[in-house]
């Protein structure tokens, strides 16, 4: 997976498993205009991400995937391959993932969750039992370790902030983390797919005010764009971290504010 430092931070993306998206998922994706985006079962193939940022003793889990479990279908939306039919969406590797970067769910101190969908809180407390010493939903409430946040910016750590994108959800946030000059936008689910990058008609499905979800991306990906920040969204393909260019066109980011492995 890859990794890239920011300042005194390192950011690693981490996938606990994969989605295969239904085309109707997308209002406004004509398959035969992006004909690139399918895979050969008909979907949109999306890994489910997460990200984790060290740096400044502090080790942030931001987002926690879709846990140790599957799900199917809607009925009738099925893929044009696949015998027998695989699921829809299938998580469970986000732990082997942390341990691969040598961290240990007790090294966590806190879980970052961009918005409160299935497949972002996944692990926070799968089985009722909260995964992570300090967090959760209910079984976390219960524990008193949850925390809503307020307001536009929310400080996390130095230079780390929250910051309130809504439209896919009400309460949906960014996590900005900039050092030396330095920017990255952990872009949660304000984008999902490269084809939105050119195409302001794309949706996604799961936005709760569509209008508002796509000034929120235009927003922040002509900020991106202006700035040169790095941006990482939750669910492009490979989890990469990417500089747009002109027309908004994604490089990734190599050199020196980035080690890929
Ligand atoms: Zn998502």
């Amino acid at each position: 997976m890859h990794r890239i430092t920011v300042g005194d931070y390192t950011v690693e993306a981490l996938t606990d498993g994969l989605c295969r998206i239904p085309i109707p998922f997308f209002p406004g994706l004509d398959p035969a205009e992006h004909p690139e985006v399918l895979d050969p079962d008909g979907t949109v193939h999306v890994p489910i991400g997460a990200f984790l940022v060290r740096g400044q003793g502090r080790t942030i889990l931001v987002d926690t995937g879709f846990g140790p479990r599957e799900t199917g279908f809607p009925h009738g939306v099925t893929p044009a391959a696949g015998d027998p039919t695989p699921p829809m969406g299938e998580g469970g590797d986000l732990l082997a993932a942390l341990a691969k970067a040598g961290t240990a769910p007790e090294d966590v101190d806190t879980v970052f969750v961009t918005h409160l969908h299935s497949d972002h809180m996944g692990w926070l407390a799968p089985e009722s039992t909260p995964a992570f010493a300090r967090v959760g939903l209910e079984a976390v409430h219960t524990a008193g370790s949850i925390e809503a946040i307020h307001g536009e910016a929310v400080p996390l750590a130095p230079g780390v902030t929250a910051r309130h994108a809504p439209g896919h959800t009400p309460g949906h946030y960014v996590l900005d983390v900039e050092a030396d000059d330095e920017r990255l936008i952990l872009l949660g689910d304000v984008i999902h797919a490269p084809v939105q990058l050119r195409d302001d008609r794309i949706h996604f499905i799961a936005d709760h005010d569509p209008t508002e979800a796509a000034r929120t991306r235009r927003r922040w990906l002509d900020e991106a764009e202006r700035t040169s920040a790095v941006i990482a969204p939750a669910h492009f393909p490979g989890l990469e971290f990417l500089r747009l260019g002109p027309g908004r066109t994604p490089v990734a980011v190599q050199g020196f504010t980035s080690q890929t492995r």
